[in-house]
């Protein structure tokens, strides 16, 4: 009897302590974060910045930095959250709510309030969906996490949002990220790279299915949204992180784009296109993906010409 309300003790004891050592780390958080986190609030459908989140890479707890989710294991519920059918190994911890009905999951490591999990609804095979709030995550990009099903290839053509508008639209292209690539700096920030002292060149990650779409393809219809013969930058755009260029991976993609230089040049455009060997790709913030599907208006310095 006397061990059993030790043991009693100790777990009560362990939820009352959880979020203490953390005290620092919560400081540091806004009031909304503080909400989510410490109050267990629920931040409002489909506004979290992960709800639609795609790319590659671990989910940490925004308060302890655990890894908790692998973006392999997200998926689309249409719910308004970040949803996942399953969780790292031992990461997350499944409480009783308050509310006597729902199972809320926190954080193993520090408590911190992640959102709540629900079993049976058959979204995916392992019918289990942690819906989690964006505010509880913070997502750490892995760039070597490439899926090997795919091809992958890199332009600059200018405001990488108007390169990203086009591409994506091509039959084939899972998907098209905007970015930095070719600085010498490592992971830059967008103003840094704006401020022109990077290196760096505004540019697109474009992930293809080569079965359906060539490289050739992509790359025609790269030259033809954007104008290949400015040289100092795109449209408006003026300055080295705007010049147009293509990143080459490897000898053949280096050819294609050579081969359509010199047809270009046949048809009497003098192309300022660099060909430049493809380095880290820094993808930028969600904030500027999708940027003018989110905004609902079109590119004002791209646009289709034909020139090949
Ligand atoms: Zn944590």
């Amino acid at each position: 009897m006397k061990y059993l309300l030790l043991i009693m003790l100790t777990i009560l004891n362990m939820n009352a302590m959880d979020l203490k050592p953390w005290t620092r780390q919560i400081e540091k958080l806004s009031d909304e974060e503080k909400y989510i986190i410490i109050n267990k609030g629920t931040e409002r459908p489909f506004t979290g910045k992960y709800t639609d989140e795609k790319s590659n890479g671990t989910y940490t707890c925004k308060l302890c930095d655990a890894p908790l989710y692998k973006s392999s294991d997200k998926f689309k519920s249409s719910c308004g959250w970040p949803s996942f059918d399953d969780a790292i190994d031992g990461a997350v911890r499944r409480v009783p709510d308050a509310d006597g009905r729902r199972i809320e999951i926190v954080c193993n490591n520090c408590g911190g309030h992640l959102g709540h999990v629900f079993e049976g609804e058959r979204y995916t095979a392992k019918n289990t969906r942690h819906c989690v709030n964006s505010i509880s995550l913070t997502l750490k990009p892995e760039k070597n996490e490439k899926d090997l099903n795919m091809s992958y290839a890199y332009f600059a053509g200018g405001c990488f949002w108007g390169v990203e508008y086009y591409l994506e639209k091509l039959d084939g292209v899972k998907a098209v990220y905007s970015g930095f690539m070719g600085g010498h700096v490592k992971n830059p920030g967008y103003y840094e790279v704006v401020s022109g002292t990077t290196g760096h060149l505004e540019a697109v990650e474009v992930i293809y299915d080569k079965s359906k779409v060539s490289y050739e393809k992509i790359a025609r219809t790269f030259f033809e949204i954007h104008d290949p013969t400015q040289a100092n930058g795109q449209g408006p755009d003026i300055g080295n992180q705007y010049l147009s260029g293509v990143f080459t991976s490897d000898e053949s993609e280096k050819n294609t784009i050579k081969k359509l230089i010199a047809l270009l040049d046949e048809n009497g455009f003098d192309v300022a296109t660099k060909i430049l060997p493809a380095t880290d790709f820094y993808k930028a913030d969600e904030g500027h993906q999708n940027y003018y599907n989110k905004k609902g208006s079109r590119p004002y310095c791209h646009g289709y010409k034909k020139r090949f």
